[in-house]
């Protein structure tokens, strides 16, 4: 008979490195386990906590004889240990749902295909600026179950994953927000749009009146479930409209309003300091969470001008010969490719391509036609952008490398015009990541 751990940890990433710590802080006997090979700084942590780990394999017979299972979210659902524990009617969570076990912080948790870390960011800035003991956790930073571990918090902001909520079961978000749903990941949920919903829509689970939900309105997908489904919580839509039944909505074009419980915040959209429509939004996401936990309206404004804007989501990187250069790495889908493409005034070269995930370009024709005067193609396999703009941009070029793509871009931009990289595709063809594709770009820039 084999060792019993309580608790087999798959993927020794972030997340289940951090679910380590806690059990062990727990007092529950963990095993961790990783396919791959673990990160050294992981396996020092490891190590010194005197955790068991293994890597390049899972160890069937142990894993399967565990009490319960965290999987990372990284691993999907079918991989064959998963598969074999599910069979045997093992409970496999995720790293948030068992952390939330050992805390009774209020949690702010948000989630939605994008906008997840700038809103998660920006909500944890006014909570630490009213001076809350508040912590930032889920897919940003330090792992939630980390911190459980080591911290005693009263609140976290949580960004979390479809891929996190899928592994939720008995948690309950104190606020819950659901920015947008659009397709992406559809290879995790079999190709269908209605299972990456339901994922979703987990982020509503379990809640009560007592708790909030709060949601973009104006997303048809999430408007059109909600008139099929029942939610628990308190329902406070924001809009992009003029609606003032709405927890947030637009006055005059120029002007946002938050509305909960009968006091009103109202603030210039020119004050904000997150450019771009999806930002509006954002940010109104952010200050009705605050106004939930009753942080104060001067706080809120002042928090929401001041915020700074994080690296490679419409990050300003230089103006090389009046010419402005623009890193919205980040933007891995159609769908955020599409707010970028909006926000921006200026004639636009456009940096696109990599790992198509099934994209649908269609959306952005309109843009594109009204703004984009040259693309410049970032990946190995650029057939289907090319295809779907060449007849309507005047000039399509291709490019390997942020040198060669950047050097083009710049070639071609005049003054008065902004160089935009923003993918709507993964980056691992020719990058690590869409951090080290973002960097990448932006040296290039500082050394045109
Ligand atoms: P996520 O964490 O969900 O991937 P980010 O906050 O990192 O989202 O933003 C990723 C990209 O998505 C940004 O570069 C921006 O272009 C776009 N984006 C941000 N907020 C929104 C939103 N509310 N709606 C649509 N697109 C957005």
């Amino acid at each position: 008979m084999s060792v019993r751990y309580d608790i087999a940890i798959l993927g020794a990433g972030e997340s289940g490195v951090g679910a380590a710590m806690l059990a062990k802080k727990k007092g529950l006997k963990a095993f961790v386990s990783d396919a791959g090979q673990i990160n050294q700084k992981y396996k020092n942590v490891l190590s010194d906590h005197e955790i068991t780990w293994e890597e390049g394999k899972h160890s069937e017979e142990l894993i399967l004889n565990a009490g319960q299972i965290i999987k990372s979210p990284g691993i999907p659902e079918r991989v064959a240990i998963v598969q074999k524990a599910l069979g045997r009617r093992i409970a496999v969570v995720s790293e948030i749902e068992f952390a939330a076990r050992y805390t009774n912080a209020r949690k702010i948790c948000i989630t939605g295909s994008n906008g997840k870390t700038t809103t998660t960011l920006l909500t944890y800035h006014i909570l630490k600026s009213a001076g809350f003991n508040v912590g930032l956790a889920g897919n940003v930073g330090k792992s939630f179950a980390w911190q459980v571990a080591e911290n005693d918090f009263d609140y976290y902001v949580l960004e979390i994953s479809s891929f996190q909520l899928d592994g939720m079961f008995d948690f309950k978000a104190d606020v819950a927000v659901l920015l947008n749903i659009t397709p992406d990941h559809l290879d995790r949920y079999n190709n269908r749009f209605e299972d990456y919903v339901e994922s979703k829509f987990r982020i509503a689970r379990n809640q009560t009146p007592r708790d909030a939900f709060v949601y973009f309105r104006d997303d048809p997908v999430i408007s059109s479930y909600l008139e099929k489904n029942k939610i628990g919580a308190r329902l406070i839509p924001f809009t992009g409209k003029n609606d003032s039944h709405c927890g947030a909505y637009i006055k005059n074009d120029s002007t946002f309003i938050i509305n909960i419980n009968a006091d009103t915040i109202e603030m210039e959209i020119k004050d904000l300091s997150l450019t771009g429509k999806h930002n509006v939004y954002n940010s109104m996401a952010s200050g009705i969470a605050a106004r939930l936990v009753d942080i104060r309206k001067e706080v809120i404004k002042q928090s929401l001008s001041e915020f700074e804007n994080i690296e490679h989501r419409l990050e300003h990187v230089a103006m090389v010969r009046g010419i402005e250069f623009i890193n919205d790495s980040k933007a891995t889908n159609v769908n955020s490719t599409w707010y970028a493409l909006e926000s921006i005034k200026k004639p636009l070269i456009w940096i696109a391509g990599g790992i198509d995930k099934g994209n649908d370009y269609e959306p952005l024709i309109p843009l594109v036609k009204e703004k984009v005067k040259a693309i410049v193609c970032l990946g190995k396999d650029n057939s289907r952008i090319m295809n779907t703009f060449e007849l309507l941009v005047p000039v399509i070029l291709e490019a390997e490398s942020a040198e060669d793509a950047v050097k083009a871009a710049y070639f071609i931009g005049k003054p008065g015009d902004a160089v935009l990289l923003s993918p709507a595709c993964a980056s691992f063809d020719l990058f690590e990541n869409y951090e080290d594709r973002g960097r990448q770009f932006k040296q290039q820039v500082y050394d045109l």
